[in-house]
């Protein structure tokens, strides 16, 4: 089986704070994935953060990991 350790530098979205994070990918597919996300939150603002990279370690993006948000349910009359 295959197994990665990941290991992800990045600037919180909140305080701007660099995160370090290491992730362990499992899986047969990690390696030629696209790209994951994953959510990873600030130790010290407790910013969600949610961060795409591949399995080689380099980001491709960090963005404000969305608390869920009601949607207006659309009356139907
Ligand atoms: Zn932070």
């Amino acid at each position: 089986m295959l197994s990665l350790l990941v290991c992800l530098k990045f600037l919180c979205t909140g305080c701007g704070d660099p995160i370090e994070a290491t992730l362990q990918c499992e899986g047969q597919g990690v390696a030629d994935n696209d790209g994951a996300a994953v959510k990873i939150v600030c130790p010290g603002c407790r910013a969600r953060n949610q961060v795409i990279f591949t399995p080689d370690g380099s980001i491709h993006g960090v963005m404000r990991a969305r608390t869920y948000e009601r949607i207006p349910e659309p009356s139907l009359n």
